[in-house]
């Protein structure tokens, strides 16, 4: 036994690891070198045999030699990991169709809200948007409700004081966007509106639409030939249109709009009350003294306005009989839509 044996021993050791293709004839070799009866183990466990001086220089390079192995043993093991996680990643079938993350929907009453605005904008009209809580002028006084009137019981109203409210319609917006504006004026006003109000066919919050043109020379003819075309947009040119006189503080004359039955197409149903008819919209000619209001001279302009309950649109469009499915939040109506 011989510095100069174990000096080779250990050369071809470390030539044989550099070879190696996999884990597991990395450790047949580790075996082969520093298993229980491995070629180093022996010239180590033979060293008591051996002369003194000899003895200790072989030790020395024996001793050194089976760090070495074990050091380049364990590099070429994380090497060879690391080579195998580089493969399978690389084995990533990019051909598999994807994972589809769940897809959200839009609320039936944002939808229908959507669509009827488009179906203004497409008309010339520009939307507006204000204040969900609302001064008593703007909800009221400046729209001919003066404190006393007793069409003020139509709207049963949430107050904070006096003089701040929730708003019960979006009709302020016609008087705040005409105090800043002269005519021609063409808005909707889309938005959320409170009443204290709640059964099976209200509730205490809900949405309307409500639109307002003012020019000079607008007719009631302008009013009916905006509002048929905005139904049959909405429900399908077949679908028959009649005004019906009615009363509203804001507009002179007032028109309610009926539609045909959507369901029964006019040969009477439940939902109709076997009338062949759905109210839809209110409507009319601005009242004069809303236009004295914000500074309008009346004898100068007029224009008609309206408004509409998107929940009540929505409910006939989609044929939906319980008002309180769209506030339920529940996902296997929601997923219908
Ligand atoms: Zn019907």
């Amino acid at each position: 036994m011989s510095v100069a044996a174990v000096t080779q021993l250990e050369a071809a050791a470390l030539r044989e690891i550099r070879q190696v293709q996999t884990p597991e004839a990395l450790e047949l070799l580790r075996v082969k070198y520093l298993g229980h009866k491995g070629d180093l183990t022996l010239i180590l466990r033979g060293l008591k045999d051996l002369d003194p001086e000899l003895r200790r220089q072989v030790g020395r390079e024996a001793n050194q030699a089976k760090a070495a192995l074990e050091t380049a043993l364990a590099q070429a093991l994380a090497a060879l990991k690391a080579a195998a996680r580089r493969a399978a990643a690389a084995e990533i079938d990019v051909t598999l169709p994807g994972r589809r993350p769940p897809l959200g929907r839009l609320h039936p009453i944002t939808r229908t809200m959507q669509e009827i605005c488009d179906i203004f904008l497409h008309l010339g009209f520009e939307a507006v948007e204000g204040p969900e809580v609302e001064l008593d002028w703007y909800n009221f006084e400046a729209l001919n409700l003066p404190p006393d009137h007793p069409a003020r019981d139509m709207q049963d109203t949430f107050y904070f004081s006096d003089q701040v409210l929730l708003r019960t319609h979006t009709s302020p917006m016609q008087i705040r966007t005409m105090e800043q504006r002269r005519p021609p004026v063409r808005i909707i006003a889309p938005g959320r509106v409170y009443r204290r109000d709640s059964d099976l066919t209200h509730t205490p919050m809900f949405h309307q639409v409500e639109g307002l043109l003012v020019d000079k020379g607008i007719t009631f003819a302008d009013l009916k030939g905006t509002l048929t075309t905005f139904v049959h947009q909405m429900f399908g040119p077949e679908i028959g249109v009649r005004f019906r006189p009615s009363y509203f503080p804001f507009t002179e004359p007032s028109a309610e709009v009926d539609i045909e039955c959507v369901i029964c197409r006019g040969e009477g149903c439940r939902v109709c009350k076997v009338t062949g008819w759905l109210e839809i919209l209110g409507s009319g000619m601005v009242h004069p003294a809303v236009f004295e209001a914000v500074g309008y001279d009346p004898e100068e302009f007029t224009g008609f306005a309206f408004g509409l309950g998107v929940e009540r649109v929505a409910m006939l469009k989609y044929g939906i009989d319980d008002l309180r499915l769209f506030f339920d939040n529940d996902l296997r109506f929601l997923r219908q839509f």
